[in-house]
């Protein structure tokens, strides 16, 4: 791609910003970035990127100066369209009605998220991409998707919306077989040219609606991973509108739609049968035959999101023609990250479990279908959610719960309706100490053989920094709990 001359405008300095203005500038292009901001943190960004662009410019940093077109940053005003763009490259979480992307639209000027950039970047003989996207269980899936393919001696590495950017790796020296790929519906809806080898969408629910304007909107985004795709469109059996997303994409000759199920799989599906994940879409005789991958007990934790999480992670290594004794090694070699049901102790016969990542309430409801007896600890900042399925859905396995946080009152109203005999504690707190009481609570309630779950089904920002802060205040109000003998070291 020839960038020389180019105006291009870079929507939002930030993490993906600033990199795309780098690169774009080294290219040759000459770039505006554009900022609503104007701060003190953006003021020092910008200086920053203009007097990095200049001592390019003059070849003072070894990197042979050149004729390099210009960097400069407008801040205050992300809205206008640069006169004389020919390329947007933006933020992908700038939401898609604002003016500067109208004004691009109606100039016929194309706008490219960080994904579609990297996409376009990539060398003739780049790795292919296997993407995962969903509402929930992304990080978790390309993580188990990265340990199957390393277990298959295959270079690799999770990138995208897990924190490793897509651009550093195109545009880096490792030559990688295959990447596996995190993608958000914010990237997805700004890559329109991205072709995955394969995809998986693992499951649909209302999320981000106020960016995507709809439900409908927000699936058309996800789906848009399987437009391209050459070998394999995975999708959940149990959830339809995955299969909906399927059927509807344009996908190249010979690429075929893959199930995954946690019962016995159909023909073309992956699925479970007594406690052994197994094959029936990659393998010869697959009429009569199933090829066995993994036991249930080498995925951690093994709760029935997680199988399905490490079913859409094997579809995409078979799919890549991994063999199932690689499944089976990247699955017993993968360990989900913090605050995803981590269990914390075990106190007089009460398990505690961290999953102070289910911030929404699909995430707590997989999360709750995990356990038997439940003390539930939840709220939060609610962000327009309503509590009413998550609570009939979990209704016959509370023991208890715990609220606190902002958006509390939604979850004890939502509970006096569907599951009026279910002791509740309010706390009536906001404050970050709030989970300390909130645990010495749930411990009052919790009985020998109960878990204790803290699967907030909120964001943490009302009481906590993020959701790992959450989680830590959780742990440490289980330790003070059971003050256990000191155990030395450091
Ligand atoms: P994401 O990257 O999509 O946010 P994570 O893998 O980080 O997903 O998991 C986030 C939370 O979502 C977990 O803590 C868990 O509560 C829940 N979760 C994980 N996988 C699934 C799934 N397949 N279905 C529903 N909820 C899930």
């Amino acid at each position: 791609m020839d960038f020389t001359g180019k105006h291009v405008t870079v929507a939002g300095l930030g993490v993906s910003g600033i990199p795309a203005a780098r690169v774009l500038h080294d290219l040759g292009a000459d770039v505006t970035v554009v900022n609503d901001g104007d701060d003190e943190r953006a003021r020092a960004q910008a200086a920053e990127l203009t007097a990095w662009a200049a001592e390019r410019r003059s070849g003072a940093d070894g990197a042979g100066g050149s004729d390099r077109a210009g960097l400069t940053v407008r801040l205050g005003d992300g809205d206008t369209l640069p006169e004389g763009t020919d390329l947007v490259v933006t933020t992908p979480g700038w939401r898609p009605d604002k003016p500067l992307f109208q004004a691009a639209a109606a100039a016929g000027v194309e706008i490219w998220g960080d994904v579609e950039l990297a996409w376009r970047l990539r060398g003739a003989d780049a790795a292919p991409w296997l993407a995962v996207t969903g509402t929930n269980g992304k990080t978790t899936t390309v993580q188990m998707l990265a340990s199957i393919l390393e277990a298959a001696g295959l270079r690799t590495a999770a990138v995208g919306n897990i924190g490793v950017s897509l651009l550093d790796v195109v545009l880096g020296d490792t030559p990688y077989d295959v990447l596996a790929v995190e993608l958000s519906s914010y990237q997805l809806h700004w890559a329109p040219s991205l072709r995955a080898h394969s995809a998986a969408v693992l499951n649909l629910a209302p999320d981000h609606l106020d960016w995507h304007g709809s439900m409908a909107a927000y699936a058309a985004d996800k789906g848009r991973i399987y437009e391209g795709n050459t070998v394999a469109c995975v999708y959940n059996v149990a959830d339809p509108a995955t299969e909906d997303l399927v059927r509807e994409a344009d996908v190249e000759e010979g690429c075929r739609a893959i199930g995954f199920t946690l019962g016995p799989p159909g023909l073309s599906q992956l699925g479970v049968v007594d406690g052994i994940l197994v094959d029936r879409a990659f393998v010869p005789n697959r009429q009569k035959q199933a090829q066995e991958l993994a036991e249930v007990s080498d995925v951690q934790p093994s709760a029935p999101h997680n199988i399905a999480n490490a079913l859409a992670a094997a579809a995409l290594a078979r799919a890549f023609g991994v063999p199932p004794t690689a499944v089976r090694d990247g699955l017993r070699a993968f360990r989900p990250d913090a605050h995803r049901i981590a269990h914390v102790a075990d106190v007089d016969g009460v398990a505690y479990v961290d999953d102070s990542k289910a911030t929404n309430t699909h995430a707590a409801q997989a999360s709750l279908a995990a356990y038997e007896s439940i003390v539930w600890i939840a709220g939060g900042l609610a962000k327009g959610a309503t509590f009413d399925e998550l609570v009939t859905a979990s209704a016959g396995r509370l023991r208890g719960a715990v609220l606190m946080g902002a958006d509390r009152e939604l979850i004890r109203e939502a509970l006096a309706r569907h599951a009026p005999d279910v002791p509740v504690v309010d706390l009536d707190r906001t404050d970050t100490g709030a989970m300390a009481a909130a645990v010495r609570e749930a411990a009052r309630l919790a009985e020998r053989g109960d878990t204790v779950l803290l699967a907030p089904a909120c964001a943490s920002m009302d009481m906590f920094v993020n959701y790992n802060a959450r989680g830590d205040a959780f742990a440490a109000a289980v330790r003070d709990l059971a003050p256990g003998p000191a155990t030395g070291g450091n």
